[in-house]
């Protein structure tokens, strides 16, 4: 039987919208229904849906950004796109940055590059959203990152280098195949991000050196592996120095990102833990 005829429900939501760039208007933004999928972290925070009773199972990572299928516009952001605000009943300004929205006009021969080797049309970014959709999409939400590492937007860094592990994910399930050259390319941000502590508050340290060590260990390199745990144990050490003096200072996320690296270090050597299409810890 059919999830459709089954009954069930789709867990996306579509919105049409108008493309900042190109002015295209019938663009179609997806967003994850809120409680309809839970989801379980991989081993590099990816988020694994799980099967629910009253939805159809989507891959929401597949649908994480929305396209315009005339300039390629691509966003995860709902409000870099123009829409009717339901409630004011006016349209919204674009949150994109001024000097994005000018590159993407006026380089179109360098995003249509970024596809070259990718057959889309129309209907690739609509749902069922195709595999070459898919990918482009992640090209594009890369190519879009970089600009706004280019102009100087915070914390772009971090973000690309979460696009990255994504695209590691997605690459895996559409090619069965561990691409570690992207790998490469998340931990090059991730330790731009770590050097330069380009990131919107302190917490987000804590799930940057799991991250790294976590790279480090899939990559075979223990060595630095083992350095980036010791800065990590300093790290919580000094956390938790502070916190004796300052009953505020919270010391949760410290102690579990630092408890997922440790575990995932004592369990390095199981291939099952490498898995990136399914959740872990495996428990
Ligand atoms: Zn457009």
């Amino acid at each position: 039987m059919s999830d459709s005829s089954k009954g069930l429900a789709s867990p996306i939501m579509t919105a049409i919208i108008t493309c900042p760039v190109c002015d295209r208007d019938n663009v179609i933004f997806y967003s994850l229904k809120a409680k309809s999928l839970a989801s379980k972290q991989n081993v590099f925070s990816i988020p694994i849906y799980l099967d629910t009773p009253k939805y159809v199972y989507v891959d929401y990572n597949d649908y994480t950004f929305s396209v315009c299928p005339d300039c390629y516009f691509t966003s995860a952001n709902k409000k870099e796109f123009i829409y009717m605000d339901s409630i004011i009943g006016v349209k919204n300004k674009t949150t994109l940055l001024p000097k994005v929205l000018q590159h993407w006009k006026e380089n179109p021969k360098e995003i249509e590059d970024i596809l070259a080797d990718n057959f889309v049309d129309e209907t690739s970014f609509k749902e069922p959203r195709t595999d070459e959709g898919i990918i482009s999409s992640y090209k594009l939400a890369i190519y879009k990152t970089s600009l706004e590492i280019k102009y100087k937007i915070p914390y772009s860094n971090l973000r690309r280098g979460k696009i990255y592990l994504k695209l590691f994910y997605t690459s895996r399930k559409l090619y069965k195949k561990d691409n570690e050259d992207i790998l490469k390319l998340a931990l090059e941000d991730f330790e731009y991000v770590f050097k330069e502590s380009d990131f919107p508050e302190i917490s987000y340290e804590y799930e940057l050196l799991y991250l790294i060590a976590a790279i480090y260990m899939r990559l075979g390199d223990e060595a630095k592996a083992t350095s980036y745990m010791k800065v990590f144990d300093q790290t919580k050490a000094n956390i938790l120095q502070k916190a004796k003096a300052d009953q505020r200072i919270n010391t949760s996320e410290v102690v579990k990102w630092l408890t997922r690296a440790k575990d995932l270090w004592q369990e390095r050597s199981d291939n099952n833990v490498w898995e990136v299409m399914k959740p872990w810890p495996l428990r």
